[in-house]
């Protein structure tokens, strides 16, 4: 196969190939940029693979950065555009399921492609557009398979988080795992209890965002994935009812944790568990249990406008997409309409302070100013009084 209109990325990449060949060495694209452009997907960023070794590459270009000098990475900078430019390589060891013991750089590409995970990862295009496709990547992307490379079992054993990568691609490209990729993830599953949850989340939130993530997420439970992730194990049946609800992207990451903890009825602190178990970031987990929290004050028909406020009106929009996801009741145009009329934020967002609180009322600093503070704040969000300094002088005086 030959691509004959190389798409604007590759273009602007052209010269670096360029170069490389001049200086005596090979260099195609490689990875996902090919995959995505075969399949008429946006291109992300475009990664090249060569046979000359780092320290050669960086005769060959001014600008560059070590970023991953011991893998083969070197980054090259042209103009205003960067490229990650790796050798060839090959891996051995694989002593501990996650990383091999030794890279070797190689001068073949076909031993490059070989050691990459899925058949339609493997893919090369030089520089004329011809593509190199060593493992039938191209049938694959043409039947919507998701395929080890070689043999999958050996290939989950050098690197367990390969079987989260496939159910996150099934996730982003609506694909299936292939019959014998999919048992051999099912009979190694295990084997991510060896791989750092920081790498299992990664992949993990890129499947729940995907556009076909119950797709991913269906094989996530089957192939018994989820048995070896925090706080999943024994748990699929509840995870299962996340498969019959209508399968519509997740708004962002803290909206498809919270419909995960929803789906497993957890209770706030048990939810704040699971977040810190996956090692979700402080911010995320703090925004996906207000969410869970508004969530459930909607589903209880239990709240006001101050409830909304005080667990974050950002929250909203999220919570009124999960609402429609499980199919929970409100009256959204109402709601809508009020909580984008709440003229603050926190209570920083008042035109008053607390400074001007004790001039005002000519009293000296102590409790009485958070009280009168705290009573503005729910006039403001009430919206009987107007967030203006004049107006809230005034109903301070009023009072
Ligand atoms: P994305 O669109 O998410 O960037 P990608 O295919 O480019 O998808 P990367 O994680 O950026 O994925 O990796 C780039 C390439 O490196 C992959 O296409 C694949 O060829 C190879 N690769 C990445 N991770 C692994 C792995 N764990 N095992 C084998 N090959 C891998
Ligand atoms: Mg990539």
């Amino acid at each position: 196969m030959r691509i004959e209109q190389l798409p604007s990325d590759f273009k602007h990449a052209l010269p670096v190939l360029e170069e490389i060949e001049k200086a005596g060495y090979e260099a195609y694209f490689v990875g996902g940029s090919v995959r995505d452009h075969i399949l008429g997907l946006p291109i992300h960023d475009v990664d090249i693979a060569t046979s000359a070794y780092p320290e050669e590459i960086k005769t060959i270009f001014k600008r560059t950065v070590d970023t991953g000098i011991q893998h083969g990475t070197v980054t090259v900078l042209v103009g205003e555009d960067s490229y990650e430019i790796t050798t060839f390589r090959t891996e051995s060891g694989y002593q501990d399921f996650r990383r091999p013991d030794q890279v070797t750089f190689v001068r073949s590409l076909e031993d490059d492609l070989k050691r990459r995970d899925f058949t339609i990862n493997a893919l090369a295009v030089d520089r004329n557009g011809n593509v190199i496709d060593k493992f039938d990547g191209l049938g694959d992307l043409d039947k919507r398979i998701i395929r080890a490379v070689g043999k999958a079992e050996e290939r989950f054993h050098e690197d367990a988080l390969r079987m989260m990568r496939a159910v996150r691609f099934q996730s982003q490209l609506d694909f299936t795992v292939e019959a014998e990729t999919a048992v051999a993830i099912r009979d190694n599953a295990y084997l991510l209890e060896k791989i750092a949850i920081e790498r299992i989340r990664e992949e993990f939130i890129k499947l729940m965002l995907g556009k076909a993530w119950q797709t991913g997420f269906a094989d996530f439970l089957k192939l018994d994935l989820s048995e070896y992730c925090p706080s999943f194990k024994n748990q699929s049946n509840e995870l299962n009812k996340l498969l019959k609800l209508d399968n519509v992207p997740f708004l962002d990451e803290e909206a498809a944790w919270t419909a995960i903890g929803y789906a497993m009825e957890l209770t706030p602190k048990q939810f704040n568990k699971m977040l810190r178990d996956w090692k979700v970031s402080n911010k995320s987990r703090e925004t996906s249990v207000s969410t869970d929290k508004m969530l459930k004050n909607f589903r209880d028909g239990n709240f006001d406008l101050w409830d909304i406020y005080s667990l974050g009106v950002d929250n909203f929009d999220r919570v009124a997409s999960l609402c429609k996801l499980f199919k929970i009741d409100f009256d959204e145009k109402v709601l809508t309409e009020k909580v984008r009329n709440i003229p603050i934020k926190s209570s920083r967002d008042l035109a008053i302070t607390g400074n001007d609180i004790i001039k005002i009322l000519n009293i000296k600093p102590g409790p009485e100013i958070g009280k009168c503070m705290s009573q503005i704040e729910h006039k403001v969000v009430e919206g009987t009084v107007y967030n203006n300094f004049d107006k809230l002088k005034q109903y301070l005086l009023s009072e």
